[in-house]
């Protein structure tokens, strides 16, 4: 398990080294964030703790958008990753719809965990930076999320209370595949 964290971190460090010399290109395809999203929980249920529910809040039914699944997918596991660490009860929810004006996808993932301090909150999507440096990982993950959700063209921002949860935020560009594309 050692191995997988150093390389788990070799993979953080050059995804960043990537992001940040602008080397990294975006590889758009037809994308169905139903099925995005269900796959994210499958993978999320592995060794998740007891007393946690994690929920499906994306899109009921088929739901094709042109992006960069790979990325996209780093990013939800990111997040999803994190929520995991950080909560011991309550849920986890993913979500993922088009914004009523139909211009930008718009995801969520919420915790029900330890929350940020307002002083924290500030600094998290700083590289390296952890609230509390004996919780296991680099303080890389929000970095690269940042980076990638940038170079996709949208954003990304959390909302969080010291005990009672957070909700990381982010949107991006909605392209509707052409009918070529599917
Ligand atoms: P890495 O992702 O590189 O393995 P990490 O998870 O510590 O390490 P980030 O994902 O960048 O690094 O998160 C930075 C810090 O933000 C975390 O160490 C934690 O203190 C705080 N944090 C992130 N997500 C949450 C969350 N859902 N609830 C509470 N704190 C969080
Ligand atoms: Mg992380």
């Amino acid at each position: 398990s050692n191995s997988r964290a150093l390389l788990g971190l070799l993979d953080d460090v050059l995804d960043l080294s990537r992001l940040e010399a602008g080397m990294d290109k975006v590889f758009l395809s037809v994308c169905d964030l139903h099925f995005l999203v269900h796959s994210m929980l499958d993978v999320g249920h592995l060794n998740m703790a007891q007393g946690v529910e994690l929920v499906n809040e994306g899109p009921r039914e088929k739901l094709l958008v042109m992006t960069d699944e790979v990325k996209l997918t780093k990013v939800f596991m990111n997040l999803i990753g994190n929520a995991k660490k950080f909560t011991v009860r309550g849920h986890i929810a993913v979500g993922a719809e088009i914004t009523s004006d139909g211009t930008w996808v718009e995801c969520r993932v919420e915790d029900t965990g330890i929350g940020i301090s307002p002083e924290n909150l500030e600094h998290i999507f700083d590289r390296f930076y952890k609230v509390n440096e004996f919780k296991q990982g680099t303080g890389l993950g929000l970095s690269i999320c940042e980076a990638i959700i940038e170079l996709l063209g949208g954003r990304i921002w959390v909302e969080s209370t010291l005990g009672k949860g957070t909700t990381f935020y982010f949107r991006i560009p909605y392209r509707r595949p052409e009918e070529e594309d599917i």
